[in-house]
């Protein structure tokens, strides 16, 4: 049996793996696929909005590392990573500190007995003693938000805008996913209507995960100037198939569309996979400050998952790489283990323990 199993690598598996490497703890890492898979299955034309910069030095570590003592502007030379560029980042780390990954090796169940948990995998059972859920949004999207939904394409599945056929589209949604397909569609000389409900574009909320990036605000105006994309303020409610024609109807309007509308309303995200082992209030899986989960001790999130369990919403990397040493922390003092290391992670400004301090300020 192992000490500990984490479930997906991509940055927040890899994020704890590494510090329970350094700990010294017997675990492993599996993965359905393979390390950064989520990033391989993005659009190829897909980026990182969240900038990259070697500021680590001066203990302002690289937005989108996931160690402290790496940056992936170091390692890839560039400031917003595609997919590819940042799995290839992931997957160096990997080899660097030696993860002990298993690739292909899908979880379909957890259950605990006892103090075990037993998970059900392609390859058999495995137990262990905790385990870490780091199995991410991306690849569980919101397919169904609303009656119709099976007549839209989710954006997550288009992996080439290249391919996709039409000259008009409409885009269901209006933050970060919907902002990268209109832009892209755009630059294929498309026109796009986005159908916001909450008109993001217009939000000047100051959390990033509220409102729309200062990256794509620039894109935006670069691509946008004779107006082929337009926005629609209205929320969806239902979209059925009539012959050749997608007919969009928001609360107050019918809309038709020749092509299929490209749904980018977000993902229900894989704790849908092991919802049983939650207490659920108010949509919110209940977890203590270790971000264990209250109802299973032993089973911690990880990834931006835990917005589902905390008032900050953890979806970029720079937020949630926080947390990984919190979860590891937890984990090594209960195994016995020398978590030294921690240390580092705090004196680096990698240790976020009181969520508290995550408050949105700005002075002017
Ligand atoms: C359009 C878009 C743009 C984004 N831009 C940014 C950005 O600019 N900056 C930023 O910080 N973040 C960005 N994000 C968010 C960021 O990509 C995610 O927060 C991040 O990928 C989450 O990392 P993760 O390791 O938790 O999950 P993932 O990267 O999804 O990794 C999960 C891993 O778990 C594996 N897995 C899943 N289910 C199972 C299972 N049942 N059994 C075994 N393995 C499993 C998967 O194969 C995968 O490798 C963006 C996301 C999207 C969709």
């Amino acid at each position: 049996m192992l000490d500990a199993v984490i479930v997906g690598a991509g940055p927040s598996g890899i994020g704890v793996g590494i510090i329970l490497q350094k700990m010294g703890i017997n675990f492993a890492i599996l993965d359905r696929n393979s390390v950064g898979s989520s990033f391989l299955k993005w659009p190829k034309q897909m980026k990182l909005l969240t900038p990259s910069f070697f500021s680590n030095t001066f203990k302002m570590i690289d937005l989108n590392a996931i160690s402290y003592d790496t940056s992936p502007a170091l390692t890839l030379q560039t400031e917003h990573p595609s997919g590819h560029e940042y799995a290839a980042y992931l997957n160096k780390l990997t080899e660097h500190f030696k993860l002990p990954i298993q690739n292909d090796t899908n979880v379909s169940s957890v259950s605990k007995t006892e103090d075990v948990f037993t998970l059900q995998t392609n390859k058999g059972e495995i137990k262990c003693k905790y385990l870490v859920w780091a199995a991410g949004e991306f690849q569980y999207p919101n397919l169904h938000s609303f009656p119709g939904s099976k007549n839209c394409i989710h954006n997550s599945l288009i992996s080439n805008w290249d391919d996709v056929k039409g000259d008009e589209f409409f885009v269901i949604g209006g933050y970060e996913s919907g902002m990268d397909t209109a832009i892209n569609l755009a630059e294929r000389n498309k026109r796009i209507i986005v159908i916001d409900k909450d008109n993001l574009l217009g939000n000047e909320e100051i959390d990033p995960s509220r409102t729309i990036s200062p990256y794509t605000k620039d894109r935006l105006r670069r691509v946008n100037t004779d107006n082929q994309i337009t926005f629609h303020e209205g929320k969806v409610v239902r979209v059925e198939k009539e012959e050749n024609e997608f007919v969009i109807f928001t609360e107050k309007k019918k809309i038709r569309s020749k092509t299929k509308p490209i749904l980018a309303n977000g993902f229900k995200g894989s704790l849908s996979l092991i919802h049983d082992l939650f207490d659920w209030e108010e949509g919110k899986a209940q977890l203590n400050s270790y971000d264990e989960s209250i109802k299973t001790p032993g089973l911690y999130v990880t990834g931006p998952m835990l917005q589902q369990a905390h008032h900050v919403i953890f979806c970029f990397i720079y937020k949630f790489q926080q947390r990984f040493a919190v979860v590891a922390n937890n984990i090594g003092i209960k195994l016995s283990k020398d978590v030294s290391v921690i240390a580092e992670y705090k004196k680096e400004g990698m240790y976020l323990d009181n969520l508290a301090d995550a408050k949105d300020e700005c002075a002017c």
